[in-house]
């Protein structure tokens, strides 16, 4: 016997990662789905990100266990079809500024002590682990996390959308800066900029670094601390890197068609915003961040950056998710990440879980929006 399918209509608004993982959640537990985004989908932060799938370092014991849960299902993806080219578990590995080793000994000390898989390792003996890096560019020690791995979100966007059409979800493109549509208190739907309406039982707002000015306007607050980053891909290079590597001037890692991703922070300040909301970076630090890479990875390499984008990076005010219904709006559900590669896949389950069954799920209990509006 089969069981009766729900009729819920849901409305996701924003089409990067966290819009879609949830969609195709909420398509396979039976919901009806319309998904509207502003322009393209993957338009945003998902489609200029690093997205290392990790949980190294230190953060609160819940969002620790959400992205160990995260990384769990994208170990499910990967043992499906572990020829994916744009989902590879090669590790992770880190190291300090040149004299600050102490740095790099407590990162250590901390993921191990939870359990964290961690190796700390001296120049010498990185290539026995993994490929493909100059160990002289490495000054003291190094932390491998073996468990680590990176997605290519506008890959995983696709895949994901090849089961939301055949699930009968419908996607609304190009629809640009939408609302949430409330009446009697509740969210009933979403209009687009031109004046589309879609009604809905409920609605999602994943809209990346605009959730916090979208959910405005219901009078729900969200402290945003969304900076502006860059990611940089390169020509296809004849390289042999499998981990994804954070170090004190570039972060990097493997891309497919043989490319690399590259982003770090240093150059956050240099990004310049235009009157009409776009990011230029000057090309110096294009150039210099892609030199810093080609000295990882030792030879005589040389690294040509091949593209780059520019845009917000999404980070709630405290640097924790936000997730669940809102409080002052009964039907509106946020879904607002740092870390939106590494949650995307387990976070859309669990928001689709409390959506359909109005249970809350214990994994995101310290998460709610309202944390922002009673501190
Ligand atoms: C440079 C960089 C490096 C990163 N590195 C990592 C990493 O190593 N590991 C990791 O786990 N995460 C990383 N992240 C974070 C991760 O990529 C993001 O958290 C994730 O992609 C966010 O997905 P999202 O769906 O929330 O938002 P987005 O991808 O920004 O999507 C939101 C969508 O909503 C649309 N939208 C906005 N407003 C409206 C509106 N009013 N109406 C309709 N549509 C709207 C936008 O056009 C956009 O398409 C990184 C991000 C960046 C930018």
């Amino acid at each position: 016997m089969t069981s009766p399918k729900s009729e819920t209509h849901v409305a996701v608004l924003g089409g990067g990662i966290l819009g879609v993982s949830t969609a195709v959640h909420l398509l396979r537990s039976g919901a009806s789905v319309v998904l509207v985004t502003e322009s393209d989908l993957a338009s945003g932060a998902t489609g200029r990100s690093l997205s290392w799938l990790n949980s190294a370092g230190k953060r609160s014991d819940p969002y620790h266990q959400l992205r160990m849960a995260g990384i769990d299902r994208y170990r499910t993806l990967f043992a499906e079809d572990p020829t994916r080219e744009w989902l590879q578990f090669g590790g992770g590995l880190y190291w300090a500024p040149a004299g600050e080793a102490a740095k790099a000994e407590a990162r250590h000390e901390y993921e191990q002590s939870h359990g964290y898989d961690s190796i700390l390792l001296k120049p010498g003996q990185i290539s026995a682990l993994t490929s493909g890096i100059d160990e002289t560019a490495v000054s003291d020690v190094a932390v491998f996390n073996p468990g680590e791995g990176w997605v290519s979100l506008p890959h995983l966007v696709e895949y994901l959308m090849a089961e939301f059409a055949a699930l009968g979800g419908t996607l609304i493109t190009d629809a640009g800066k939408s609302r949430v549509l409330a009446k009697d208190g509740k969210a009933r739907g979403v209009a687009t900029q031109n004046g589309s309406v879609y009604a809905a039982d409920r609605v999602v707002v994943a809209c990346g670094a605009a959730t916090p000015s979208v959910l405005e306007e219901h009078g729900a607050y969200i402290a945003d601390g969304s900076p502006v980053s860059a990611l940089v891909i390169t020509e296809p290079a004849d390289h042999r890197l499998k981990a994804v590597l954070n170090t004190p001037r570039v972060a990097a890692r493997p891309n497919p068609g043989g490319t690399l991703a590259l982003d770090h922070s240093w150059y956050e300040d240099q990004i310049v915003e235009s009157d009409d909301g776009s990011f230029t970076i000057p090309e110096d630090a294009v150039k210099e961040l892609t030199e810093e890479a080609s000295r990882l990875l030792g030879g005589s390499r040389q690294l040509t950056p091949a593209s780059w984008k520019v845009g917000r990076k999404p980070i709630p005010g405290d640097g924790e998710p936000v997730f669940g219904e809102l409080e002052k709006l009964p039907g509106c559900f946020v879904a607002f990440s740092h870390s939106g590669a590494t949650v995307g896949l387990v976070a859309g389950e669990l928001l689709s879980f409390e959506i359909l069954t109005k249970q809350k799920h214990p994994m995101l209990a310290t998460f709610r929006p309202e944390r922002f509006s009673r501190s």
